[in-house]
Formats: C-alpha cells, sequence, structure tokens
C-alpha cells in the first residue's frame, strides 16, 4: 500500500496504540504497514479482549490483518493447532496463509494452508508439526479431520472469512459440521464485506454475544476506481475488449464474465488476437490455477480472464483495470468486481460493458455505490452490422407481435372506456378519480435514460 488513504485508515492510530505486543509489531513494520486501517483499528482491540466479532468492511480495507493479528498475538508458539481459519477458494486459503506467514514471522506463529486440489500427502507432514493456525477450504478441512490429521477439539480460535459466501447455502452444512466438531466455545471472528440480515442471523448462531463492527470507509469504489460504461451490443463486446486493451495497453486487467464458457471464449479469442491472456475459473486442473496465479504474482500476466467465484477475495497488486464484460445481476458482485483494483489506497480503472436493455442493472448499482457511472462514447472502435440470426430473430419477434396485436383487436372487441360515474369515488379518497384504463403496455421493452 503506498498511499495512505485517510478514507480507508485511521490516521489517529498507530498498531501499538491497539495494544499489539512487540514481536507483532515487528511484523508490522516488516511489512511496511504504518497506521491500521478502520476496520482494524476498530476489531483488533475487541478481538484483543476476548469478544466474539463480526466484522464488515469493505474490500481492500485489510480485513485479514484484522483478524491475523490478534492471532498471532494471542497463540503461543507452541500452541498446535490453536485456530481454524475458513475460506471459500484454494486461491484465498493461499493468499491468506502468505499474508499471516509473513505477518507472524517474527512472533513465530506458523500458519500452513490446507485446500483441495494439492495431494493431502503434501499437507499432512505439515500438519505433522502442529502449526498454531490452519488456513483452509471447508472440504479439505473436513477431508484432514475425517483422517484424525486435524484435531478439532483444540481449536481456541475458529474464523470464518467471506462469511457470507461460508454461510450461504454451498458451504452452509460443511461449515455446520465443522464448527459442530470444535470444542464449546472457541471464540469466533468473522469477517465480510457484505453481510445480510440472514447471513448475520445464521452467523451469531455460531456466536456467543458477538459484538458487530461495521465500518465506513469513504466508498474506496467511489474515492479510487475511475469508473464508466460502454454501451455495446452483447456481438460487439469481444471486438470492443481487444479493441480497449490494445489501446490502452492496461499493466494488468482482470476480465469478469458470467459463466465459465465465456471465460474459455473471451480468453481464446483474445490469444488468437496476440493478447497475453489466461483464464481463470473453478473447472481449471489445480497446477494451472497454481500456475496462473504465480503468473499473476510475479507480474507476468497482463489480461486474466475471471468468474466471479473463483476471484473472490484475490489480492492480486497491481491490479489497473477491472473490466465487466457480463454485467453482474446482483450489484454487490460489481462492488466485488471492482474492489480487485485500487487495493488499499491505490487507484484503479473500472470498464463496465452494458448491453442496451441493461441500464437498469446500471442504475441499481448506481445506487448501491452511490456514485453515477458516466458513459464512455466510442471514439475510434465502430460497432459491427446486426448479425443475421439476431436480426432474423428480431423481425420474427416483431411480426408475431403485430400479428398477436391483430388478434386481440379482432376479438377483444372495442375497448370499453372507464368513465368516472361507473367508478366509485369513495375507493379514492384523495379526489383523483381515474377516467381511463392506463396506456397499453410497451410490448415489454421498457424506456430507460440509457441507449
Ligand atoms: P480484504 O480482506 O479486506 O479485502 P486484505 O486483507 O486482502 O483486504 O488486504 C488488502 C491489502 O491491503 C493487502 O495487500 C494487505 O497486505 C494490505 N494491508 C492491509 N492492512 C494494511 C495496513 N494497515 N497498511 C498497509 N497495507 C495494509
Ligand atoms: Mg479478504
Amino acid at each position: 500500500m503506498d498511499q495512505a488513504s485517510p478514507d480507508t485508515f485511521d490516521i489517529t492510530k498507530t498498531f501499538a496504540d491497539l495494544g499489539l505486543k512487540p514481536a507483532v509489531l515487528e511484523g508490522l513494520t516488516q511489512r511496511g504497514f504504518k497506521h491500521p486501517t478502520k476496520i482494524q483499528a476498530a476489531l483488533i482491540p475487541v478481538a484483543l479482549a476476548g469478544k466474539d466479532v463480526l466484522g464488515q468492511a469493505k474490500t481492500g480495507t485489510g480485513k485479514t490483518a484484522a483478524f491475523g493479528l490478534p492471532l498471532l498475538q494471542m497463540l503461543d508458539t507452541e500452541a498446535a493447532f490453536g485456530a481454524l481459519v475458513l475460506v471459500p477458494t484454494r486461491e484465498l486459503a493461499i493468499q491468506v496463509a502468505k499474508e499471516l506467514q509473513e505477518l507472524g514471522s517474527f512472533a513465530k506463529v506458523q500458519t500452513v494452508a490446507v485446500y483441495g486440489g494439492q495431494p493431502i500427502d503434501k499437507q499432512v507432514p505439515q500438519l505433522k508439526k502442529g502449526p498454531p493456525i490452519i488456513v483452509g477450504t471447508p472440504g479439505r478441512v473436513m477431508d484432514l479431520a475425517e483422517r484424525g490429521i486435524l484435531p478439532f477439539e483444540h481449536f481456541r480460535f475458529a474464523i470464518l472469512d467471506e462469511v457470507d459466501r461460508m454461510l450461504d447455502i454451498g458451504f452452509r452444512d460443511d461449515i455446520r459440521k465443522i464448527l459442530g466438531k470444535l470444542r464449546k466455545t472457541p471464540q469466533t471472528i468473522f469477517v465480510s464485506a457484505t453481510i445480510s440480515p440472514e447471513i448475520e442471523k445464521l452467523a451469531r448462531s455460531y456466536m456467543k454475544d458477538p459484538e458487530k463492527i461495521v465500518t465506513f470507509e469513504k466508498s474506496l469504489t467511489v474515492a479510487q476506481v475511475k469508473q464508466s460504461y460502454f454501451t455495446v451490443e452483447r456481438w460487439d463486446k469481444k471486438r470492443l475488449l481487444l479493441h480497449l486493451l490494445k489501446k490502452e495497453n492496461p499493466h494488468l486487467a482482470v476480465v469478469f464474465c458470467r459463466t465459465k464458457r465465456a471465460v474459455d471464449d473471451v480468453t481464446e479469442f483474445l490469444g488468437r488476437n496476440k493478447i497475453d491472456a489466461q483464464a481463470m475459473h473453478g473447472d481449471l486442473f489445480q497446477k494451472k490455477r497454481d500456475k496462473v496465479m504465480d503468473q499473476l504474482r510475479e507480474g507476468n500476466l497482463s489480461v486474466l480472464v475471471a468468474s466471479d467465484l473463483a476471484a473472490r477475495g484475490l489480492d492480486v497488486d497491481d491490479i489497473t483495470h477491472v473490466v465487466n464484460y457480463d454485467m453482474p445481476e446482483d450489484p454487490e458482485v460489481y462492488i466485488h468486481r471492482i474492489g480487485r483494483t485500487a487495493r488499499a489506497g491505490r487507484s484503479g480503472v473500472a470498464w463496465s460493458f452494458v448491453a442496451p436493455d441493461q441500464g437498469e442493472l446500471l442504475t441499481n448499482i448506481e445506487m448501491l455505490a452511490n456514485v453515477e457511472i458516466p458513459v464512455t462514447e466510442y471514439d475510434d472502435f465502430k460497432p459491427g452490422p446486426i448479425p443475421a440470426d439476431v436480426s432474423a430473430m428480431r423481425e420474427y419477434e416483431a411480426k408475431r407481435r403485430e400479428e398477436a396485436q391483430v388478434a386481440r383487436n379482432r376479438h377483444a372487441g372495442p375497448e370499453i372506456p372507464v368513465v368516472a360515474e361507473q367508478v366509485d369515488p369513495n375507493m379514492f379518497p384523495d379526489g383523483i378519480v381515474p377516467t381511463a384504463l392506463p396506456g397499453r403496455r410497451l410490448g415489454g421493452r421498457a424506456a430507460t435514460r440509457r441507449r
């Protein structure tokens, strides 16, 4: 993190003020952290006091260190299997473990990552050494426990990173099983960028009288990401992407697609057009995923095409551009995505490809993020002609609408106007009594202010 942004940090405090011991502070100095972020300043003292904490703060605000530093402080170097940190993806397991290893190097508290896709035999010897902190994905953690290699009853701390994901339908059962097997009252710290009321209720059922901490960084999306959108027909998206990548030549762009197929398709198209792009989604072999991650971290990749799940929580420095190749249905997902850039104080660019019928998605995002996203007009990009199959489909639909209209007119007889005398005015206490039916609907096409 280069520039300390007052929006993300609590510059009135130092880490020493939060009650951290010298060995832990040394790790922070080495890592180059000067001031705590707001969520760190708020969460760390509460966790150190032994309380359960439910923490919510935007993506890229240092939630890993917020739960990690109290663990490093409270766990003994020798305390085998002291804390279990559960995360939703393998990449996140690696990343979170790496951050804790770095932060814990002076306190000499070891962290080991366990996740699927890596041979279990590789992880077993590391676990046999009895590291104090285990970071893992639920599936692999259960596997290891079943083999008797992870003594669940030891753990004094249970952490859920990305708790909204961990307690949603996909992982819920695994988490229930794992948390159910831990000792009766581990101290819990659950964190996420978003926590719905439903998730919060479920989370609380695993916690004892938790303190909820929500910090409002002046939205990082507002402050640091330069957002804009392009109106583009679906069939032009690939060409527009290629055009923009060639023109702007981003240092590192992450392109988000909705499906694995789209990820592969776009990656392949870029490759064919001499853009150095790699795909990242859940169906790729772990070896391949690791290779892509290494390439990313080492700065040897300029375009990553990814699905939302694969990119969740990833903290890769230096992502300069995020491209919403497919707009997400859920505005929260947009926030997660663009949080991949402008990590902790940097700046970044986000481009969104909005199809003509997706104005509403964009408006929902604007409302959530509380920003107006400006349109970028094309300069030298020429939209292509309507593909033959699309225009044939449109003609067919128009014709069907027309025929349906004719049929309706034939069968419906003359429209009966509703006149004031036929309506009971008492039903409309404001005195505005309707005198006619609402106009015909717009044939399914609502007008938006988008073009
Ligand atoms: P989150 O989990 O909230 O999305 P991360 O924990 O992944 O965020 O942290 C984002 C980045 O900010 C990481 O590179 C991390 O090393 C860095 N970071 C965290 N806390 C600080 C701090 N207090 N000072 C400087 N950099 C920090
Ligand atoms: Mg995180």
